[in-house]
């Protein structure tokens, strides 16, 4: 008989309302949800082990014969205990049941039985407490196999969870869709269906549950990535502006320096994309100071070559001004017009500055949100550059776009992923990677030290700024709700102590409740030489460039995690200046010490934000759903790595050759596609 998979959890036996509510609250529906409830893990009850070779603290499978009649004794009220001693060939160990009397009779001396639990050892003695037991010569349920482990909610035991999945097999294992095609299957040997639901939930052995689960995270990856290739690629084909002159070999010479591979290979990637007729969807990552506003550049000198104008977006005012001035002097003697528009601009200036856009007489606007006001309109808008992108959500860069035709768009981002993650994250943009530091650049180097350095640290801020330099100083965000006798400094109350402790310095603050003018304002001053020690939050995290700031001191390292980190060493390190971030922090924790040691030993963003992906999992990683990552049941993305980029490559070349999923042997997939899509529908961004 074939089940209705959609059909609702109540019809199974044992499911009453009140249960079909606790499962409800898992997530859990129909029969479908069911057996898509997948184990968190598994406990192997598979393997017998010898009593004497087990270890303590390890959870083992013994089979053991009762050595002496059970008895039972009353510790107080309330608490009993049925104890006896049970061995093997090889040894012996003292088992223990609490509050379970009637067991007193159920083992008898002579007898042997399986018992599944965590052995404690202390010298020669061992000893079991509650283990899972069942007679040697039945039927085996609970020992002698892998057992299930299933994330649980109140009113519903590990029994209940699998015996409605067990029903649930029953009746509607032929009636599982097969989304991947037969083709795909045999190629990359998959698991079928069928054995890969039943084996998840009970699986034969190891290596059929191997099978069964690569089976499932591949699944679930490829429909991610089609869903992802779907958006991709309903964007890029409406036809984008074809630009097919100039030869940029012609702008690398007229640069200052000569640019790095990495920067060449993501122009020519980012050109490739310019000349096809598609639209430019692309990502450039690239670590601090890698030089991604020459990428940049070179595109908007191109699009200039082709007649049309650039729009270049940056978050804050300050980092708007710092590329306006840079690109000035890059591409003005090129013969581009240059534009400034941000919100700081007089309403004069702002006038003029848009009827400079709507006339065309100009060749490329750099500017803030400003440039998404109404009434501003750059004619012959060919490309779009966002810098810093996750300060930007999708609507505004829609917006940005919506300023031209299908203008080609470009968006930056110093936030280093690793590349199974950035497939993911920004799946509907391709990706180009700046991999590579500009020559002759000096590594930051990082010290992690605790309260004890604090008057030597002090001597080298001193120290520091006496040559001249200045210096950064970050504290942690405090929340309300913090607690306080861990000794947070605020960033204000910081300050107060270090222009105490400097009187002769000038000492500046940024914290969150100031107004965004001013904040900008202490940081203007700052850029110009005008303060000394800037203390902040991590405002500052955003690709501010101070060329003369040579250290930067993070207090309460412990409360950053490892990219942050790595934004915040960023801002120094920029300019001729031997550089240095001092990390403080007193905690001696195990992770904050692994942490602040990476820090000081490697510079590299990528290899940073691989270890931050591995200490932290893939959602804090991001923040809570903050870019609208579906949540994965299978796949770990530190892990499943390979899977993820087969499962990329996969699914692009079907797409490929079934752009919409119409193929009648696509049906199954396209609809859990379109599953995926209505499930998280304003979550993709
Ligand atoms: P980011 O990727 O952090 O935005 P920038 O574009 O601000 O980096 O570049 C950082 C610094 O490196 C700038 O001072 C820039 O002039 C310099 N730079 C960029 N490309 C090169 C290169 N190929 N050779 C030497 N210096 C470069
Ligand atoms: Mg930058």
């Amino acid at each position: 008989m074939m089940g209705d998979i959609n059909a609702n959890i109540r019809g199974l036996r044992g499911i009453g309302e009140k249960k079909a509510q606790a499962f409800n609250k898992l997530g859990v529906f129909s029969l479908f949800d069911l057996i898509s409830y997948f184990p968190r893990r598994y406990e192997d009850r598979s393997r017998l082990s010898h009593i004497a070779l087990t270890l303590d603290g390890e959870s083992v499978c013994v089979c053991a014969l009762v050595a002496d009649t059970p008895r039972l004794s009353r510790i107080r009220r309330g608490l009993d205990i049925v104890r006896f001693r049970a061995v093997d060939g090889s040894g012996a160990v003292d088992i223990s049941y609490f509050n379970q009397s009637y067991l007193k009779d159920k083992f008898h001396r002579g007898e042997s039985y399986y018992f599944y639990g965590k052995i404690q050892v202390s010298g020669s003695h061992r000893s079991m407490t509650n283990p899972v037991f069942e007679p040697e010569n039945s039927p085996r349920r609970v020992t002698g196999k892998i057992v299930p482990v299933y994330r649980l909610s109140a009113g519903l035991s590990a029994k209940d969870i699998s015996g409605a999945i067990e029903q649930a097999l029953a009746q509607c294992i032929d009636s599982i869709p097969e989304l991947m095609p037969e083709s795909l299957r045999e190629r990359l040997r998959l698991a079928p269906v069928e054995l890969a639901y039943k084996n998840i939930h009970f699986p034969a052995d190891e290596k059929t549950l191997e099978a069964a689960r690569q089976r499932l995270v591949f699944e679930e990856l490829f429909v991610l990535a089609c869903a992802l290739g779907r958006m991709r690629g309903q964007r890029s084909r409406s036809g984008g502006i074809v630009m097919p002159l100039g030869d940029i070999e012609e702008f690398w010479r007229a640069m200052p320096f000569v640019p790095t591979g990495a920067q060449r290979r993501c122009v020519d990637e980012a050109l490739n994309d310019m000349c096809s007729g598609a639209e430019m969807n692309r990502l450039v990552q690239g670590d601090v100071g890698s030089g991604k506003t020459l990428v940049a550049a070179a595109l908007v000198w191109y699009a200039f070559k082709n007649g049309r104008t650039s729009a270049f977006m940056a978050p804050t005012e300050i980092l708007a001004e710092q590329h306006f001035d840079t690109l000035t002097k890059l591409l003005s003697p090129l013969g581009l017009r240059i534009v400034r528009l941000t919100g700081s601009m007089t309403a004069a200036e702002k006038r003029k500055a848009r009827e400079l856009l709507a006339n065309g007489e100009f060749d490329l606007v750099v500017g803030t949100h400003a440039i998404l006001s109404e009434g501003v309109e750059p004619k012959r808008l060919g490309l779009v550059v966002t810098d810093e992108q996750h300060r930007f959500g999708v609507e505004q860069r829609a917006r940005l776009v919506g300023k031209g035709e299908n203008p080609h768009v470009l968006v930056m981002s110093a936030t280093p992923i690793p590349r199974t993650l950035a497939l993911i994250i920004y799946g509907e943009l391709d990706v180009s990677i700046i991999d590579e530091l500009p020559p002759g650049r000096q590594k930051v180097d990082t010290f992690a030290v605790d309260e004890s350095y604090r008057a030597r640290l002090n001597g080298f801020i001193r120290k520091q700024i006496g040559e001249g330099r200045q210096v950064f100083v970050v504290c942690p965000m405090v929340e309300e709700n913090d607690e306080l006798p861990q000794k947070l400094k605020s960033a204000e109350e910081h300050a107060k102590e270090l222009a105490q402790v400097f009187p002769e310095l000038k000492v500046g603050c940024i914290h969150g409740r100031l107004k965004p003018k001013d904040k900008d304002a202490v940081m203007a001053a700052f850029v110009h030489g005008e303060i000394d020690i800037l203390v902040s939050t991590t405002v500052i995290e955003v690709g501010v460039d101070v060329p003369n700031a040579s250290l930067i001191v993070v207090e309460n390292a412990e409360r950053f995690g490892l990219s942050q980190l790595h934004q915040l060493r960023g801002r120094v390190g920029r300019g001729q200046h031997k550089s240095y971030c001092v990390l403080v922090s007193d905690s001696d924790g195990e992770d904050v010490r692994r942490r602040l040691r990476i820090m000081t030993r490697t510079n590299d963003g990528f290899r940073i934000s691989e270890e931050d992906l591995r200490l932290r999992g893939p959602g804090d990683f991001f923040g809570s759903r903050q870019h609208g990552l579906p949540e994965l049941h299978m796949a770990e993305l530190g892990a499943d790595a390979q899977l993820m980029q087969q499962a990329q490559t996969e699914a692009a070349a079907l797409l490929a050759s079934d752009p919409g999923l119409t193929f009648p042997e696509h049906t199954a997939l396209r609809e859990r596609v379109e599953l995926l899509f209505s499930k998280n529908a304003q979550g993709f961004n």
